[in-house]
């Protein structure tokens, strides 16, 4: 049975068990929404740009290899990304269930998580679609500033910090991400509609998409989610 919290709030069971997928658009929300449906959980967020982008910071053969790709706002190889994500999910922290932001992103590495899933003998993931129109998304990406310390997202349009440039939770310096200068943008949005999207109707005929409509507040969106992952948790 669902237990329900004093203010009327899903309450989640207590662990996940599965692999959770956000899909949609760079500046959906996706990033926001994976933290806090990874908190209620205590299951681990896996950002694939996350990642790639440490792997930068340490100077690695990965980092080296993908950071003249995602300067450009192209999708780094599959090859590397998949490798990557395997290793990631060996972990112990990974054995009831985690939260994908940015993975997968072409139908080859969503073929490859399918098979993945199977061998680590979890059920079939959700797919959470944050579906959103252009305009919006310009100005979530321009506005984005992320922070250095704890990587708490904001927006100096719409989800202010309480003191310009620093994060309300550590006090970190927020930082404006090389690739969400509009020049960058672009080429993103692109590999998006090419690469990426066509996973919206993968997923639909697996009857595994739920969509949301990401315009909404980051609240509304938070509640949509729960409410989706804890229906698909029932029915499948
Ligand atoms: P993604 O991971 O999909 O690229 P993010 O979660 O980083 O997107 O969000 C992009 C920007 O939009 C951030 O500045 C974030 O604070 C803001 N944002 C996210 N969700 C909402 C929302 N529902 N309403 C308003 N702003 C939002
Ligand atoms: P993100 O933080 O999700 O916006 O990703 C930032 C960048 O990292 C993307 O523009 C890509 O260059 C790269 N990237 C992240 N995840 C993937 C993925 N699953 N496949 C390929 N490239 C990725």
């Amino acid at each position: 049975m669902e237990a329900r919290g004093a203010a009327g709030e899903v309450r989640p069971q207590e662990y996940l068990d599965r692999a959770v997928i956000f899909l949609g658009p760079p500046g959906a929300g996706k990033g926001t929404q994976a933290k806090v449906l990874a908190k209620q959980f205590g299951a681990p967020h896996l950002s694939t740009g996350d990642m790639l982008r440490e792997h930068i910071e340490h100077g690695t053969s990965l980092g080296m290899q993908a950071q003249p790709i995602m300067s450009r706002g192209e999708l780094v190889p599959d090859s590397l990304v998949l490798k990557m994500v395997a290793h990631r999910i060996e972990r112990r922290d990974c054995i009831h269930g985690f939260v994908f932001d940015g993975f997968p992103r072409t139908v080859a590495q969503a073929q490859y998580l399918g098979q993945l899933l199977v061998e680590h003998g979890f059920p079939r993931p959700i797919v959470i679609h944050l579906v959103i129109d252009l305009p919006l998304l310009m100005k979530r990406l321009t506005g984005r500033r992320v922070c250095k310390v704890g990587g708490e997202i904001y927006n100096i349009f719409d989800r202010p910090p309480k003191v310009a440039g620093r994060c309300d939770n550590d006090g970190g310096e927020l930082m404006q991400r090389v690739d969400d200068s509009e020049e960058v943008i672009a080429p993103r949005l692109s590999a998006y509609e090419k690469q990426t999207s066509p996973l919206v109707a993968y997923y639909k005929r697996l009857g595994l998409l739920h969509q949301i409509d990401a315009a909404k507040s980051v609240d509304e969106v938070k509640q949509q989610v729960l409410e989706s992952v804890m229906s698909a948790r029932r029915t499948h």
